[in-house]
């Protein structure tokens, strides 16, 4: 699923605390975030904006969920889940009369949401691969295989490029030793796991500013590597 964590969402829902709080969860799990707090702007947004996937919650001021997705249907197949607090309004959401491609119940929780997400951007194959790569100030260019830091130019080999991408991809998520090696060596690839290991401590001496201390490739131990992309302080179950 290339690309897929990068793929744009837009949260339509006029609650400030609810709205906020979607966007952080998916901001962390690497989509880029759009928001509208009524059906009006909502709409616009949706139809130029161009969103990979619409969280539409059903009562708006204004414009109501509903009456924003038949607005919508008529120029645009972006995929909608809804959210709707009110089980009454579940036969008209599951009837799909509404045009929307799925929905939850509130209250749901996070991992129920992100999995809902990941499934319709999956199903709906609107998830463009992108040819650009970024992560906080890294930029890879995946047609030129070119990557810099801060703007500058980094000197990568084929599979620290490789190895790098596949860790931005998934940004965020813990990657075993054993994944990351089929996946940037291949399939049917007969090596020690421990080739990851010394092409991070490469990758960690290229992009890092302190590679004994490194800020963007974490080690997990026992596990594998998790890529961060901020300057948030280290997680108390990581070590380096
Ligand atoms: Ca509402």
């Amino acid at each position: 699923m290339a690309g897929e964590d990068k793929a744009r969402i837009l949260i339509i829902e006029d609650e400030d605390a609810l709205r906020e709080s979607l966007k952080i969860n998916l901001k962390k799990q690497g989509f880029k975030v759009l928001t509208a707090a009524d059906g009006e702007t909502g709409l616009e947004k949706a139809l130029n904006k161009s969103p990979d996937l619409v969280l539409l919650d059903v009562m708006l001021p204004g414009m109501d969920g509903f009456s924003l997705v038949n607005a919508l249907r008529k120029h645009s197949d972006v995929p909608v889940l809804i959210l709707s607090a009110r089980t009454s309004e579940l036969d008209r959401i599951v009837g799909l009369e509404s045009g929307a491609d799925d929905y939850l119940i509130k209250p749901f929780s996070v991992g129920e949401l992100i999995a809902r997400v990941r499934a319709l951007l999956r199903r709906t194959q609107r998830v463009t691969v992108r040819d650009r790569l970024e992560a906080g100030p890294l930029q890879l260019d995946l047609v030129s295989r070119q990557a810099t830091l801060r703007g500058k130019p980094l000197s990568l080999s084929p599979r620290e490029f490789s190895l790098l991408a596949e860790l931005i991809r998934h940004q965020g998520a813990v990657l075993s030793r054993d994944l990351l090696l089929s996946r940037v060596w291949g399939m049917d690839y007969m090596g020690d796991p421990r080739t990851v290991d010394v092409h991070v401590r490469w990758l960690r001496e290229k992009i890092e500013d302190n590679p004994s201390q490194p800020r963007f490739i974490r080690t997990v131990r026992g596990v594998g590597y998790r890529f961060v992309p901020g300057e948030e302080a280290e997680d108390a179950d990581e070590e380096v």
